[in-house]
């Protein structure tokens, strides 16, 4: 077992730290105030290969293993986590499963402008009434002579008021059940495809949200990612990578959390000495400290996995649930240690705390990642009510 980075992930690390330092601290603040989505920082993004890291160079990623995808994460999620989620949902939940369920033809048309950052994707599987039951899908895809018809609504989409492709779960058939559904890659120029901004988020403010109207968008035969049937595998495979990253974007909030605390309490100073002489701060700065250091080790397990080409699921969602949970708890520590100047945008602390909350309900919630793990633990699914197991 060795516990030290190789060269290459500490060189990417470091490119990544200096990416953030350079491009996106600088505006982190105004974009947060102004709720704005940064499409320029976005394309940035992509130029540097942070865009579809994990994708094969044939088709425009850097072909990096998961261990090096999580550290972009953790250091761009330290800096601003609505920029982890623009390279969470683009190369987890939309180029990852692409280049894993699509046809060379779909692989060659859209992955090289999303891993570059000249186009957006984004992954519309939640919907207003379907939320932690996303097998039960409302959307419709109908058949018709030339392929399929899709209509319904899709709610809370990241990146979807911006992306020109969008992955789309419907339902082929209710009878069917999770059987039935299929996934559709529909350009959001398609007539019948339209969207509206999301606004008042009490974080992940400078994220684009969107919801999703689609009213019989006609697609060919050639738009479905794999076959019928083969939706929910699709929407599944892709939620364990995708919230691989958001537990190492997780990471960053707690480093930076510790950061933080650390630098405020060895310069403030109260009853003539400096803050990290009291006891009670350097409690809340060891407790900052643990939670981070199990995350990682945590984000650090499901990537090796991942790496290994072994099952991960529940590794994934422990390491999900643990870091996001330790983000808010992080977050919320270190504004207490930075009084009330943590209470305020001088410094990123409250911001980590708005912007973590969201990470313990996007990509399944607490709740189901904990029946997720309880599943895998005594082999009963607790997620459907009692009267259905
Ligand atoms: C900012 C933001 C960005 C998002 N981006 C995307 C995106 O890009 N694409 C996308 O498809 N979705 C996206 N989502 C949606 C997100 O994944 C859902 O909000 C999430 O899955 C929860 O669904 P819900 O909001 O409908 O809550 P619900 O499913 O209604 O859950 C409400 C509460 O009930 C609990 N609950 C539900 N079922 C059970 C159960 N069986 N047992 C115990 N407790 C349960 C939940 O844990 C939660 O506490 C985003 C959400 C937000 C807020």
């Amino acid at each position: 077992m060795d516990f030290q980075l190789s060269d290459e992930h500490q060189l990417i690390r470091e490119a990544a730290r200096e990416f953030a330092e350079r491009e996106i601290l600088p505006r982190v603040r105004d974009n947060d105030r102004a709720a704005r989505f940064d499409r320029e920082l976005a394309s940035k993004l992509g130029q540097v290969g942070f865009l579809g890291a994990p994708v094969a160079e044939d088709y425009g990623g850097r072909g990096l293993d998961y261990i090096g995808y999580g550290l972009i994460a953790e250091e761009i999620g330290r800096a601003d986590s609505s920029a982890r989620t623009v390279i969470s949902v683009q190369t987890s939940l939309v180029a990852g499963p692409i280049e894993k369920w699509g046809s060379e033809e779909q692989k060659r048309r859209w992955l090289p402008r999303l891993c570059s950052g000249e186009g957006l994707g984004c992954f519309g599987l939640t919907e207003p009434d379907t939320g932690s039951d996303a097998a039960n899908l409302r959307t419709r895809a109908t058949k018709t002579d030339s392929g399929w018809s899709i209509s319904g609504q899709k709610m809370w989409i990241s990146l979807g008021n911006h992306a020109e492709v969008a992955l789309i779960f419907a339902q082929t058939d209710p009878a069917q059940k999770h059987r039935g559904l299929a996934c559709f890659l529909v350009p959001t120029d398609s007539d019948g495809f339209a969207t509206q901004e999301i606004h008042g988020k009490l974080g992940l403010r400078a994220s684009d949200t969107a919801e999703i109207s689609l009213d019989q968008v006609e697609v060919g035969e050639e738009a479905m990612l794999g076959e019928v049937g083969d939706g929910f595998k699709v929407a599944m495979s892709a939620l364990e990578n995708g919230r691989y990253s958001v537990a190492a974007g997780c990471v960053g909030i707690c480093e930076g959390c510790v950061q933080s605390s650390v630098d405020y309490a060895k310069e403030r100073k109260q009853f003539g000495v400096p803050l990290a002489s009291f006891q009670l701060v350097q409690e809340m700065i060891t407790e900052m400290i643990l939670k981070r250091d199990a995350s990682r080790m945590l984000v650090l397990r499901a990537g090796l996995l991942k790496d290994e080409g072994k099952p991960n699921a529940t590794e994934t969602s422990i390491a999900k649930l643990y870091a996001t949970e330790a983000a808010v708890e992080c977050a919320n520590l270190a504004i207490q240690v930075h009084g009330g100047s943590g209470y305020v945008d001088d410094y990123p602390v409250e911001r980590y705390l708005r912007d973590a909350r969201v990470t313990t309900l996007y990509e399944g919630t607490s709740q189901i990642q904990k029946l997720i793990i309880g599943r895998d633990a005594t082999g009963i699914n607790a997620m459907l009510p009692l009267r259905e197991i």
